[in-house]
């Protein structure tokens, strides 16, 4: 009888914030939780609570699939640089009618000795570095490579979580597969093993990679940053914590 009357929680995952924020909710009676993934991680990290994988099929998809499994409260925990779920997810959510939280990590801001040149997107950035650099370190994330490909002149440290898929583009230089959280240590030895004279990343804030901007910091070496895009206005929080706290409120309006 209990489970008729639980809540469901649909989180939009694929950060490690989504993966705290499903541990915590999961314990919340009442509540059940359900993280979907869009499927680009071949190991994602082991989730709490249910899990479906692959994309929605836009706006629409993403409705049927609230209006079809019941879902009560939907929070985007997506990064912020997946622009798209985020304005699909606002968008399904408003044609359900439902409560709707977006978590996103607020951005690294610049500090007293950054170099950092901010740019708009990977094109930009792209033309930035045929400038100005000879040994990149790429932390761009393995879908953005293909702008980085034809810049020839340049040897890239190429840092992704999962190899690029077969025939795509890839600049030349290393593939180094790895997965944050990444020491400060780790990354001053790598910019000076690999004698790198600039950084390319987005503002992904949180601690997890915000080392390499501290050793590029200490080391001279300048970042360009490829900016975030705009994010749809709604409702939002910066932590794991404040949406908790939006969730409880949610129930105690729903459950009276
Ligand atoms: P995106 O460009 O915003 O989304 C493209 C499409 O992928 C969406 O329209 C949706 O397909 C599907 N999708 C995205 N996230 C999904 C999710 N959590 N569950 C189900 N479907 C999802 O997203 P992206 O930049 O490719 O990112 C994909 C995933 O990787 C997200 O979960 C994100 O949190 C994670 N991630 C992204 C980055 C990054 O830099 N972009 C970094 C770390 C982790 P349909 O339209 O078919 O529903």
């Amino acid at each position: 009888m209990e489970t008729l009357l639980k809540k469901r929680l649909l989180i939009l995952g694929g950060t490690s914030d989504a993966t705290k924020l499903a541990a915590r909710a999961s314990v919340i009676s009442g509540l059940e939780v359900i993280t979907s993934l869009a499927g680009r991680t071949r190991q994602p990290h082991a989730l709490t609570g249910n899990v479906r994988i692959g994309g929605f099929g836009g706006v629409a998809g993403l409705a049927a699939y609230l209006r079809d499994r019941e879902i009560n409260f939907l929070i985007d925990a997506t990064h912020p640089y997946a622009a798209q779920i985020s304005f699909n997810a606002a968008e399904a959510a408003k044609e359900c009618n439902l409560p709707f939280l977006m978590l996103v990590r607020p951005p690294w801001q610049k500090q007293e000795g950054d170099r950092w040149i901010e740019v708009e997107s990977n094109e930009a950035a792209a033309i930035v570095l045929s400038k100005q650099a000879k040994r990149v370190f790429l932390t761009i994330g393995r879908q953005e490579l293909a702008a980085y490909a034809n810049l020839n002149d340049i040897w890239f440290l190429m840092r992704t979580i999962d190899p690029p898929t077969l025939g795509a583009l890839v600049p030349n230089g290393k593939l180094l597969l790895d997965r944050g959280p990444f020491t400060l240590e780790n990354e001053h030895k790598l910019l000076i093993e690999y004698q790198i004279d600039a950084i390319a990343s987005k503002n992904s804030g949180g601690d997890a990679t915000y080392a390499k901007i501290v050793a590029a910091r200490e080391l001279g070496i300048p970042v360009v940053i490829v900016q975030r895009k705009p994010q749809p206005a709604v409702e939002q929080v910066i932590d794991v914590e404040s949406a908790i706290g939006w969730l409880l409120n949610q129930l105690q309006l729903v459950n009276g």
